[in-house]
């Protein structure tokens, strides 16, 4: 039973399980945002308008929309939750970004993975984070529409489909979802079909899938629910009534607001008149929320006024807010709200989980530099798994002083900085030539790894 109450301006079930949150990664083209879209634009079509409902940075669908798009594949008698929450901005980057305590905001995941091309690199660094965060999943084998000789059947469940398909076409797809269930094993999980699988216990389902035509989202929507019943039964002790809990996904400068912050709330709430305690670069910020806000609804934009105030929002929600004090605000850092609370523990608390993602630095190594909390978090597991020493490791862009920093080193080799999706601020470039540190920048996180794997061996090489 699912229910709407108009009070808090969210949905939550009887059972007190609130939504979950879904997050899609993959391989760049692999088709995350089309699949999005796809079943953001099915719950449209199949819902009435406005089922669906706009977050800041996230869109909710509720339960009866999902069962409608889902039609006899999802009953909604079967499910104490209110529908799935899924987060805007697909990749394993605001997957890292919006971390919690202990691991990940994302309660499940879907993982893209294009059937022409299978595993890539992303997709590999997209389960090693999965992995590390124990993130339940499902995968979606995309783009089965391109397989030649594909009768396309929109109105049957994905099964039907593929075994309508002739031998010629099912034995050229096979071979396709084979090996994606073959790297899938090497990454040590056990996984199938998903209509093949008994359980999804300690299996990955794999859904065959076409964000193009749409066939499969039933399915695999019918998939993260059972996924997510199970997962938020047994893992979620969540309280929508309390001080909320949630992470930065983007800190803005926003026009009549000043600077405000892109919130993922994922426990409790949150009140226009609440105080907040906020990790920024310099430890825990407290400040008053001067305003709360949802974008407002598409018939409703105009330019000028893009988010409507609201009193109360509840955990699972994306929301903007606007409080004085930002300045040094965190992507990926953790929100809290005081309330009846006593100010202190919650400072505390915010002090601690941002000390949880400080990461090991020693004398000797190199500099790391993200955009977020999250993504320094990652950097630094890959780094420690490549056994590459750090000696400073922080969010922010490239600046002169981080060259200072390291040339700080006596090895030649650790004279480098890595840049995860962040800017060389002024004449930090200029001065890194001067002082023969190196500058790597990219937005893949093996990329950098691997740009100072090669580094390194040439330099040695060189030495030789
Ligand atoms: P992303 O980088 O993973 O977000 O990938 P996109 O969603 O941007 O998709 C990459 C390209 O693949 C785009 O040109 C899409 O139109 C195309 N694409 C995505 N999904 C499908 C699909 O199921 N079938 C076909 N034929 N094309 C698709």
């Amino acid at each position: 039973m699912s229910q709407k109450d108009d009070t808090t301006d969210t949905i939550q079930t009887d059972a007190g399980l609130r939504t979950p949150i879904v997050a899609v990664l993959g391989h760049v083209d692999h088709g995350k945002t089309s699949l999005l879209d796809k079943v953001r634009g099915s719950a449209v079509i199949e819902g009435e308008a406005g089922a669906i409902t706009q977050h800041i940075g996230a869109t909710a669908v509720p339960l009866d929309v999902v069962s409608q798009v889902a039609g006899s594949l999802v009953d909604p008698e079967e499910f104490d939750l209110p529908g799935l929450l899924f987060i805007d901005t697909p990749g394993h980057h605001s997957f890292t970004t919006l971390r919690s305590r202990g691991g990940a905001l994302a309660d499940i995941a879907i993982l893209v993975v294009d059937v022409n091309d299978g595993f890539q690199p992303q997709t590999e660094e997209a389960i090693r984070i999965l992995q590390d965060s124990q993130t339940p999943f499902v995968v979606a084998a995309n783009k089965v529409d391109t397989v030649p000789g594909w009768q396309v059947d929109e109105d049957a469940p994905i099964k039907q489909t593929y075994e309508a398909q002739s031998d010629r076409v099912r034995q050229q797809l096979d071979e396709s979802l084979y090996s994606i269930i073959g790297e899938l094993s090497d990454a040590g999980f056990s996984s199938d079909l998903y209509w093949r699988l008994q359980n999804f216990q300690n299996n990955i389902g794999v859904i065959p899938v076409s964000a193009k035509t749409g066939e499969g989202i039933p399915d695999l929507l019918a998939v993260l629910m059972g996924l997510a019943q199970r997962y938020m039964k047994e893992e979620m002790e969540i309280d929508v009534t309390g001080p909320g809990a949630g992470t930065i996904l983007e800190v803005k400068e926003e026009q009549g607001f000043g600077k405000t912050l892109d919130v993922i709330l994922y426990d409790g709430t949150v009140r226009a008149s609440d105080t907040i305690v906020v990790g920024g670069q310099n430890g825990p910020i407290v400040t008053d929320v001067r305003a709360l806000l949802k974008p407002r609804p598409l018939a409703e934009i105009r330019t000028e006024k893009r988010f409507e105030k609201v009193d109360e929002l509840a955990a699972a929600a994306g929301m903007k807010i606007a409080a004085p004090d930002l300045e040094d605000a965190m992507a990926g850092a953790p929100v809290r709200v005081v309330r009846d609370r006593d100010l202190d523990d919650v400072v505390e608390e915010v002090q601690a989980e941002l000390a949880e993602v400080a990461v090991d630095t020693g004398e000797e190594g190199i500099v790391v530099k993200a955009d977020t909390l999250g993504s320094l978090e990652a950097m630094a597991n890959a780094l420690d798994e490549a056994e590459i020493p750090i000696m400073r490791a922080e969010v922010g862009d490239i600046a002169p002083r981080d060259v200072s920093m390291a040339t700080t080193v006596d090895e030649e080799k650790h004279r480098v900085i890595l840049g995860f999706n962040v800017d060389v601020l002024g004449d930090a470039a200029d001065k890194a030539e001067q002082q023969d540190v190196r500058i790597f920048e990219s937005d893949v996180i093996y990329q950098l790894v691997e740009g100072y794997e090669e580094f390194v061996e040439e330099m040695e090489r060189e030495q030789k």
